[in-house]
């Protein structure tokens, strides 16, 4: 890792730590040349599968609404931002290590579910709620949506569900 003070290729590690989640490697450098130091961080580059929709178009992976749907059904629950990043990343493990190239939308919301039942029953119940009622939402980005409607900032209260409004069924089954 070439020194970005002086581009002498000559460092040296002087610390090295995981961070909480396990997620990035972080290291202290010194260079031996010019003796400044400075920190680089390593992780791991995962190879995300293509999420098919249920009309069958395809879009790419979003890490960012992974962890929307996670954060936005923990609003306001004893859960916090190191543990919904485990179970991120532990979810994009799972995605990436299957070697598909490509992931229906469903499955996505299935896996959340799953790891949202093992973190927070309330947060799950919400999310389980509106992904059966919504079962027709074909993107992963539209049930974030819709989630963020029923919860919207402080109120968390059940009564908001009832102005959910109900879209059209399903319109192509997949088998
Ligand atoms: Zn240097």
């Amino acid at each position: 890792m070439r020194c970005p003070f002086c581009q002498s290729e000559d460092t040296r590690v002087s610390d090295s730590r995981e961070s909480d989640s396990g997620e990035t490697v972080r290291r202290r450098r010194v260079c031996q040349a010019c003796s400044e130091r400075y920190t680089t961080y390593e992780r791991v580059e995962l190879h995300l599968p293509q999420v098919v929709k249920s009309d069958g178009k395809k879009e790419k992976f979003n890490e960012q609404k992974l962890r929307d749907g996670f954060a936005v059904s923990l609003q306001k629950r004893p859960i916090d931002q190191a543990q919904i990043e485990t179970a991120v990343q532990r979810l994009l493990r799972k995605f990436s290590f299957s070697g598909e190239d490509e992931i229906d939308a469903e499955q996505i919301g299935l896996a959340v579910m799953d790891e949202l039942r093992g973190l927070d029953e309330v947060a799950y119940v919400r999310f389980a709620s509106v992904y059966r009622r919504f079962q027709d939402l074909d993107e992963f980005n539209e049930l974030v949506q819709k989630l963020k409607d029923v919860l919207p900032g402080e109120s968390t209260k059940p009564t908001k569900t009832a102005k959910l409004t109900i879209l059209p069924k399903k319109r192509n089954q997949r088998s």
